[in-house]
């Protein structure tokens, strides 16, 4: 595969990339996804790199999924955590990045909780930077592998419909998945009670919506989001029972979805919160399918960002 036109060393965010840079990704996703089903023993593509997971939030999927796809292909992978590490001894981001840079890391990947935080870190250190969460604003490799999940199930996302459901104003899935699913053509209705879906994200493009019958009735997929709690300094609706009971998706509510709709969710799921059980463990759901994919998709921003300049696979 021709790799030459890809440029970044970095990845911060889907708002800056172009449809072209989204296919690329995702095209090297699909040929990673067949290659790990056969052996991969003997594919070295980034074997002798030096991958470094800071991770200064929570994470189970992304964390382990960026781990899993740096050893298959064959790079080294260090991961630190923020109790870990020396931040709790008053050490600022920058110098730790500049630490990690001189112990030789190849590409550092990211998540922290304030926004610009993967941004600041690319000016500062050489080696390419890859944003695996920062605050509420961007998770691109989420939308990436979301945006994976979609085509694979839909073929195209061109011309669908899909809602996102839930805290918008918090969400950091919920920014980049607008972008990626708008810059790919996708109809995006972002849904949820008004405090946390204010009707400002219609001057990007999205159509709002208050009312939950209204947002599901004509999607064909309709992707789950928690409430971010640890974002919010002061409650934005009267009760998570009160949210549950005008914005939880669950049986009864799931006959105002098309039948076949898709179900999905970044995870983690809190069940009977925003989703019950019976739909994230239904056939329409595909919320594992976006856990798996997510290992090809970060197997191709990992070696697109460390291998740029190269010119072929
Ligand atoms: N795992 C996603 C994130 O890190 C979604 C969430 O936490 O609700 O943003």
């Amino acid at each position: 595969m021709d790799i030459s036109n890809w440029t970044r060393k970095s990845l911060l965010g889907i708002e800056e990339l172009s449809h072209n840079e989204i296919t690329q990704i995702l095209e090297l996703a699909k040929l990673f996804k067949k290659e790990t089903e056969g052996d991969m023993s003997n594919k070295n593509y980034l074997r002798g790199k030096r991958m470094v997971n800071l991770f200064m939030e929570p994470s189970t999927r992304t964390r382990i999924a960026f781990e899993v796809a740096a050893k298959s292909l064959h790079a080294d992978v260090i991961s630190v955590a923020e109790q870990s590490s020396s931040l709790t001894k008053g050490e600022t981001l920058r110098d730790t990045a500049m630490n990690i840079q001189a112990l030789g890391a190849d590409a550092i990947v990211l998540r922290h909780s304030s926004p610009g935080a993967s941004l600041f870190l690319s000016k500062i250190v050489d080696v390419p930077i890859i944003n695996a969460g920062d605050g509420a604003h961007e998770h691109p490799s989420q939308a990436l592998l979301d945006l994976y999940t979609l085509q694979d199930k839909l073929g195209t996302v061109e011309g669908k419909k899909i809602t996102i459901l839930g805290d918008i104003l918090f969400s950091r899935v919920a920014r980049s998945n607008f972008w990626a699913l708008s810059k790919m053509g996708a109809e995006v209705t972002l849904a949820g009670p008004s405090t946390l879906v204010p009707k400002q994200f219609e001057s990007m493009g999205a159509r709002v919506s208050h009312n939950l019958e209204e947002a599901l009735q004509d999607a064909d997929a309709v992707m789950l989001l928690r409430i971010q709690h640890e974002r919010q300094s002061s409650s934005h609706f009267p009760s998570l029972a009160e949210y549950t009971k005008v914005f939880g998706l669950n049986k009864d509510r799931k006959q105002w979805l098309k039948k076949g709709a898709l179900i999905l969710h970044p995870g983690p799921v809190n069940r009977g919160v925003e989703l019950d059980s019976e739909l994230a463990d239904s056939p329409q759901s595909v919320i594992l399918d976006q856990v798996s994919n997510g290992i090809a998709v970060r197997m191709a921003i990992l070696y697109l960002c460390t291998m740029q300049g190269a010119t072929n696979l």
